[in-house]
């Protein structure tokens, strides 16, 4: 407790004697959260409220209440972070995707996968005044749609009237053979 105190420059300012009694008084989920708030540096760590919880209890001698740990880990975490509006609004500077236009690519891979621009690609587009046309898979085009219904499409008659050739009607379908994977145990 003393060297927490000193440590982190925390006001402790009490007789040793009832140094948890106060401790407990104002143990805020600040505090707390500035505690905890190394643990949260590898964030592949999961690190819960109910961690928090014994770890407190293991190095201030105090329980604290789940709802108190589960704040102080909301704070651990937008203290570290930032709120989550602050970091989006950092997300721009952090993210940056290269557009090809000639090969019609981008690193984010959605303009190559679905042939059509990506937004980053758009932003491109927009800034060099191009038109998206020229960018666009034919798939996407009123004329290719239209394209679909040329061919007549005939709804299917009942059940009664399919003509189904004899092959396919006594084909006995079974399951298919296959030997059971090595270390799969029987069921
Ligand atoms: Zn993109």
């Amino acid at each position: 407790m003393q060297n927490y105190a000193i440590e982190n420059r925390f006001q402790y300012r009490t007789v040793r004697s009832n140094a948890i009694s106060v401790f407990t008084k104002h143990a805020t989920s600040k505090l707390i959260g500035g505690i905890v708030k190394p643990k949260f540096v590898d964030h592949k760590r999961k690190y819960t409220p109910s961690d928090i919880r014994s770890d407190v209890k293991i190095y201030l001698g105090v329980d604290v209440n789940y709802s108190l740990a589960w704040r102080a880990k909301e704070k651990a975490l937008i203290s570290l972070r930032g709120t989550t509006a602050t970091s989006y609004s950092k997300l721009p500077a952090y993210l940056s995707f290269v557009v090809c236009l000639k090969n019609k690519t981008c690193s984010c891979g959605r303009f190559q996968y679905e042939e059509i621009p990506c937004e980053h690609a758009w932003a491109v587009l927009k800034r060099k005044s191009l038109v998206a046309d020229g960018y666009c898979s034919d798939l996407y085009k009123p004329k290719t749609v239209l394209k679909i219904y040329e061919i007549p499409i005939y709804p299917l008659p009942d059940v009664a009237e399919w003509v189904i050739p004899e092959y396919i009607m006594y084909d006995e379908v079974r399951p298919p053979k296959f030997k059971r994977p090595p270390g799969e145990g029987q069921k």
